[in-house]
């Protein structure tokens, strides 16, 4: 026969998809002989029963119920509804997965008009004993009776304000028992019968409404968010009371067994003299540091340190427990892994390691990548934030705190910083022309864009905290203010800004920088012993490229040549040449520009040494170099002769309505050929050079964008090839080189076994492949995708986190096809999600050789890795 309740001396903490997390460590702590309040637990099978039927309880279930129940008065030695010695009981849901205060929990179930008579002797407190009747009636008759909770605050605001009470603990026994009568009044009116006074009838209804709460809207919506399967169904855990608030010899708390915000080995927690949990959670008296447990109650405080001691070696984690001394003995109520910051998670772990309690690898993957982006970046000082309240939020393009003055121009952030003053650069949405002004400032906010618009992938290389999209704030760039829900700010006015999470403050919050040698070290050591997946970093100047060796990347995926234009003395001339009306004028542009690249180029090499650098040919967006101001006609004007009027009229015939699917890529290398030949010839004598003056064996890779059709790769390659030849026999050197191609156009994909027959390596730009796999534009559908989540047509921003069915079976297809066309083509990623942890699994999965990121995920990307290779293994 089926079993659907086990008692907590029947279960342990394997059983947690039947019991539930918290049932499943109730068991657990009860098999190895800590105290714990006895009681049961009634299985998520028994739920998924219940659900199926349409809510019926069946008998068996019943049956079982009342069976412990029986076992349960007899191991207390007390009686449900006794008028001396009552039986209360707590009701709580408990899920396989934890799902904080989705689903209902009922105390102190059990009083009726006798039992608190019992509970009032029992406790010698009148007051508590009705007043904790009244709120029980109220937590029934809201979670389970389901009368509106509004409706019980009406009767008991009203007796306060009758008899001038003015908080709840000025109401009398004698006010409590009125208000008692009142809310069984409003019970019997709502419902037609009477509040259960049979102690055996609530428990029913309990366990059936916490059933119930299993769908409640709040619980479906955090399931969602959370990717929990709707089927897993929630356990309820009918635990005997104790109580915290007997008098002096009692109390109640919560402790972790190590500090759960720097990691310290030392007990953390809080703790009330004479006091219930409920008291602590709402706030009516601020908890004492556990130490001082310690000196109200040594013998108690000593044991409760073995327990902790035990369960911390027991579970091999650090422990959040909860706890209730009741007349000088302690109970045991709760205990799980406990949530920890970035920092306390590092030095756990690696403590751990040091004190014999876990081997390398689980230390490894006990650390959850995304968290320790926290540790690579400036944070909010923790006290300063939590008074702070945020004014609007934005979409969290690129992590990190920032705070200062703000600023709307890029001069004005550059000559604020120049003067050591601190800005946040404010924009409505940020251009090439930002950039000098993005490196000045602390931190960059734009009322548009989305995560993958110019600002959010320029930052998020830089490292720079980054909030876009912010659609609360309208920025008036000419008048120097912005308009945040009514209110103006002014040049100079601090803010704040979390690039993490987007929120925006309008005072100044301390920031903190990031520390990272000691554990956080030794932890990304042993990560990098054990992957077997390489990861490098998409960077496009000797700054980034320091950044990211410093971070650990073992060479540079992606370097976006376009990038290389993004400063003042630059853009004009590749105008100049997007300008130009033949190919003469383009030469000469492209002459221009030789040289500046060739010294970027000679400066990678330098900072890399032998490591691996892709060098990607032109990609522009063109759209994002084309002249936007008066400004800008002028100076172009003026710099190069050219008339206002043949430059607007350039302007316009260069108009895109969809630049991203236009002129770019190869596209650009294929009209106009001498556009490859100058970047090519820069590539290969910056690389002939520094090899030259250095000594190092330089091998570059030549990458070419957007290609869809193997004749387009062909033909470029045609072109690089020709040029290398030339370059180097005017060198009278030689040095070996690759060519390769971004798998970004689903085409690519589909016919990668033609492709690779020119290209030597692959890498995946997942940013375009998801794009144009989908058909979402990269910057205009933010706010679609984000409804889409909500709608729940989508789980994740494919754009964050790959699209593994879809846009995943692309990536497959096309390692295949590559593989067997050259069973040796080197595989990587350079899209935005090659730093995304569930995309870099995949990837280890699908056989990539590495992935390449933003300098400041490297980390993050080296501790996935390390993670993918460990769990793939195992
Ligand atoms: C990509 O498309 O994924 C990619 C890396 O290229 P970009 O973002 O420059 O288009
Ligand atoms: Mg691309």
């Amino acid at each position: 026969m089926e079993k659907f309740v086990y008692s907590f001396n029947e279960g342990s903490k394997d059983m947690r998809s039947l019991l539930g997390g918290k049932g499943a460590n109730l068991a657990e702590m009860t098999k190895i002989g800590l105290p714990v309040p006895f009681g049961f637990t009634i299985s998520t099978d028994a739920c998924k029963d219940y659900l199926d039927k349409g809510g019926v309880l069946s008998e068996e279930i019943v049956k079982e119920v009342y069976d412990h129940l029986s076992e349960l008065e007899h191991v207390m030695g007390k009686t449900f509804g006794d008028v001396e010695n009552p039986l209360l009981v707590s009701v709580r849901s408990g899920a396989p997965v934890s799902m904080p205060g989705m689903m209902d929990t009922i105390l102190n179930l059990g009083l009726n008009d006798e039992s608190v008579k019992g509970l009032a002797a029992k406790t010698g407190n009148e007051r508590f004993a009705y007043d904790s009747y009244r709120r029980f009636i109220q937590m029934f008759g809201d979670v389970v009776l389901e009368i509106s909770k509004a409706k019980f605050d009406f009767i008991f605001d009203g007796k306060k304000e009758a008899v001038g009470a003015e908080f709840d603990v000025d109401l009398s026994p004698e006010d409590l028992k009125s208000i008692i009568e009142d809310y069984k009044a409003l019970v019997k009116e709502e419902l037609g019968r009477d509040f259960p006074q049979d102690p055996k009838d609530q428990l029913m209804e309990a366990i059936q409404a916490v059933f119930r709460s299993w769908n409640n809207d709040r619980a479906i919506l955090y399931r969602q968010l959370n990717n929990i399967s709707a089927s897993l169904g929630t356990a309820v855990n009918v635990q005997s009371m104790v109580f915290g608030n007997t008098g002096e010899t009692s109390g109640t708390g919560v402790a972790f067994t190590r500090s759960p915000v720097n990691g310290e080995n030392k007990i953390f927690g809080e703790f009330l003299v004479n006091a219930q949990g409920e008291d602590v959670v709402a706030g009516i008296r601020t908890p004492q540091p556990i130490a001082e447990m310690e000196q109200a109650f040594p013998e108690v405080y000593a044991k409760f340190e073995s327990v902790a001691e035990i369960l911390e070696k027991h579970y091999k984690d650090m422990q959040d427990m909860e706890f209730t001394v009741e007349d000088n003995k302690l109970f045991m109520l709760q205990t799980r892994n406990g949530k920890r910051t970035a920092t306390a998670a590092v030095k756990i772990a690696v403590d751990m390691v040091e004190e014999g309690l876990i081997d390398k690898e689980t230390a490894i993957l006990r650390i959850e990548p995304d968290q320790i982006n926290q540790l690579l970046h400036p944070t909010f000082d923790s006290a300063e934030l939590a008074t702070a309240t945020a004014v609007a939020k934005g979409l969290p393009a690129s992590p990190g705190a920032a705070c200062g003055e703000i600023v709307f121009s890029a001069d004005d952030a550059a000559e604020a910083a120049a003067l050591g003053k601190k800005v946040v650069l404010v924009r409505e949405e940020t251009s090439p022309e930002d950039l000098a002004g993005m490196v000045a400032a602390q931190g960059i906010l734009t009322a548009r864009g989305g995560m993958t618009s110019h600002a959010a992938v320029v930052a998020r290389g830089m490292g720079k905290c980054c909030v876009a999209g912010c659609s609360e704030v309208t920025v008036h760039e000419s008048a120097k203010k912005m308009v945040v829900n009514g209110k103006e700010y002014h040049e100079g006015d601090v803010i704040s800004i979390n690039g993490t999470d987007g929120s925006v403050y309008d005072v100044a919050i301390k920031t903190v920088s990031p520390e990272l040698s000691g554990d956080f070290g030794t932890i990304m050591k042993w990560a990098d012993d054990v992957r077997n997946l390489g990861v490098r970093a998409n960077a496009d100047n000797p700054r980034d490229a320091r950044q990211a060796l410093e971070f650990g990347a073992e060479g540079i995926g992606l370097c976006r040549t376009e990038h290389m234009f993004f400063e003042d003395e630059r853009i004009p001339k590749i105008r100049r040449m997007i300008l130009a009306d033949s190919e003469s004028e383009r030469r000469e542009a492209l002459a221009g520009l030789l040289p500046y690249q060739k010294g970027d180029f000679k400066g990678l090499y330098e900072v890399m040494g032998e490591r691996p650098v892709t060098i990607r040919l032109l990609d522009p967006p063109l759209h994002e170099f084309l002249p936007k101001t008066e400004a800008d006609v002028n100076q172009l004007s003026e710099q190069f002769g050219i008339s206002k009027e043949a430059i607007e009229k350039k302007t316009v015939e260069l108009h895109e309505f969809n630049p991203m699917l236009g002129h770019r890529g190869c596209r650009l290398a294929i009209t106009y050929p001498e556009i490859a030949e100058m970047q090519t010839e820069a590539i290969l004598t910056a690389a002939l050079e520094v090899a030259k003056e250095k000594g190092y064996k330089i091998k570059p890779e030549i990458m070419v964008p957007l290609v869809g059709n193997v004749k387009e790769l062909r033909f470029v390659k045609n072109t690089i090839d020709e040029t290398a030849k030339k370059c180097f026999e005017k060198a009278g050197m030689e040095l070996e080189y690759m060519v390769g191609t971004m798998i970004e156009i689903p085409r690519a994909a589909l016919t990668a076994d033609e492709i690779a027959e020119e290209a030597e390596f692959f890498s995946f730009g997942t940013n375009d492949l998801t794009q144009m796999g989908f058909g979402f534009s990269r910057d205009d559908t933010g706010n679609i995708i984000k409804e889409y989540i909500n709608d729940g047509i989508l789980e994740r921003d494919p754009f964050q986190s790959l699209d593994q069915k879809g846009i995943g079976k692309l990536v497959k297809m096309a390692c295949e096809g590559g593989k067997e066309t050259r069973p040796n083509i080197k595989l990587g990623v350079c899209g935005e999600h090659g730093g995304d942890p569930d995309t870099i699994e995949f990837m280890y999965k699908t056989g990539l050789q590495y992935v390449s990121c933003s300098p400041f995920r490297v980390p993050i990307a080296r501790l996935a890795a390390a993670q993918a290779t460990i769990k793939n293994r195992k």
